[in-house]
């Protein structure tokens, strides 16, 4: 499995806009993050977890030569606002791009993009297909049906929100969260990896702070765990060195191998 993680950066991007703080304005390139996305490949089959404001620059620069599938965590705007940058990705094949998010989700995605989603079609939208999911799933190849992997959704809390973190194989992806319920935690063990929501050191009512992320990743045990969704008050050379061993703070292209 491959694993490429698009955007690390928490929903401004870093830099944020007009800050000139010590870390929009590193040199360090980890410091510079666009917003959290993530690019799976696996047994054939591509599919990129969130498609936000930079999707389209991101597909571009780490080459993403297909999609098979979008699965989506939640609606805010950070994660779903590139989603029509996915029509170049159906010019080679008629057939539809499944969207798969929960019922909450894909209620707001049907009225944020209703000239794709909603009745009549309009000439020039990308073919999207939006599925309500809370139990696994099977996705396959749009190129050749044989192909096929396996997706559980992970619920978990986003303040008062809930919303999907997603299981491929040994791999799992939990963003924009500060809570995961204890059923949601017995879907997590024995992961080679963990990508997590790591907002900053300051509390949030709806994200875990650096301190209350390695608390969950401890207890979820992966093999390696990376931290997502930083702000600009991470700077990525002096937060990562406090991290306990297995645990790294991840940062744009970053890529990752697991054997599966
Ligand atoms: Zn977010
Ligand atoms: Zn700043
Ligand atoms: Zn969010």
């Amino acid at each position: 499995m491959k694993v490429r993680l698009l955007g690390t950066g928490t929903s401004t991007g870093i830099p944020v806009i007009g800050c000139t703080c010590a870390v929009c304005t590193s040199s360090d390139p980890r410091d510079r993050r666009l917003r959290c996305s993530c690019y799976v490949e696996t047994n054939g089959v591509h599919v990129v977890i969130d498609t936000g404001p930079d999707f389209r620059q991101q597909a571009i620069a780490y080459r993403i030569p297909r999609v098979d599938a979008v699965l989506y965590t939640h609606h805010h705007f950070d994660h779903v606002v590139g989603l029509d940058d996915l029509r170049p990705f159906c010019f080679d094949t008629e057939r539809p791009i499944p969207c798969y998010a929960r019922s909450n989700t894909a209620a707001v995605l049907k009225n944020m993009f209703g000239y794709i989603f909603g009745e009549g079609s309009y000439p020039g939208i990308p073919n999207l297909q939006l599925r309500t999911v809370s139990e696994p799933f099977t996705v396959h190849s749009r190129y050749d049906s044989a192909k096929s992997i396996h997706v559980l959704p992970v619920e978990v809390d986003h303040g008062n929100m809930s919303m999907l973190g997603y299981r491929i194989g040994n791999f799992a992806y939990v963003t924009d969260t500060n809570n995961i319920p204890d059923a949601s935690l017995k879907m997590l063990t024995n992961l080679d990896v963990l990508v997590l929501d790591a907002l900053r050191d300051r509390p949030h009512p709806t994200h875990f702070t650096i301190e209350e992320a390695v608390e969950v990743a401890q207890r979820i045990g992966a093999r390696q765990t990376y931290f997502v969704h930083m702000t600009h008050s991470v700077l990525h050379e002096t937060a990562e060195a406090r991290l306990p061993k297995g645990i790294s703070l991840a940062y744009d292209g970053l890529a990752i191998n697991i054997d599966s």
